[in-house]
């Protein structure tokens, strides 16, 4: 199986290219975000309660991010592999997927970093917001505390997978397809 981990900032393009790749590569696509959002679009206990922390661009806590994916890889198991996006987001939960996939005899094939400035991934959330609907794309304040939330808590994730041989770094700046051939290059050299 290929287990991709789709990785970078907010703004980095990891939705948009995680899109592309699942197609390729016919893999499952893992979004915590979007199952996010569509818990908090269905008012359920779990999306009213993590919408408390994604508006304020702030991560919902990891028992609850890490019971979501533990619940959906098991009822994917027939799947040729996962891209998974926006997660993991610290530490532990780069630790608790690895035990997750473990469990069931998998691994983490790699860790694709889409690189990307700060002004520019600023640049990107202020325009993304005025049609994304998303409240954490609205204001300016709450988009740089994701940037901050994503340097002080999310990178050192990147350390771990490079400590076990599994990061590849990518550009993320350029044309959406451009960077979409150097991601390919990047799993074409993993298989
Ligand atoms: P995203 O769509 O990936 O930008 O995620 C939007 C928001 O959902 C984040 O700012 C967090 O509040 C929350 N979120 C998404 N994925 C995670 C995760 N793996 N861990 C914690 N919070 C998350």
């Amino acid at each position: 199986m290929l287990n991709l981990v789709l990785f970078g900032p907010p703004g980095a393009g990891k939705g948009t290219q995680a899109e592309k790749v699942i197609k390729k590569y016919e893999l499952v696509h893992f979004s915590t975000g979007d199952i996010l959002r569509s818990e908090l679009a269905a008012k359920t206990e779990l999306g009213l309660e993590a919408k408390k922390f994604m508006d304020k661009g702030e991560l919902v806590p990891d028992e609850v991010v890490i019971g979501m994916i533990d619940a959906k890889v098991k009822r994917n198991m027939d799947a040729k592999g996962f891209v998974f996006d926006g997660f993991p987001r610290t530490i532990e939960q780069a630790k608790a997927l690895d035990e997750l996939l473990n469990k069931k005899g998998l691994e983490v094939t790699g860790l694709i970093v889409l690189e990307v400035e700060h002004d520019e991934l600023v640049k990107r959330l202020v325009n993304r917001g005025k049609d994304s609907g998303r409240e954490d794309d609205k204001d300016v304040s709450i988009i740089e505390n994701r940037i901050q939330v994503y340097n002080r808590k999310t990178m050192p994730v990147v350390e771990y997978y490079e400590k076990a041989n599994k990061y590849y770094p990518v550009n993320g700046v350029g044309e959406i397809d451009e960077i979409f051939q150097n991601i390919c290059a990047v799993i074409d050299k993993m298989k």
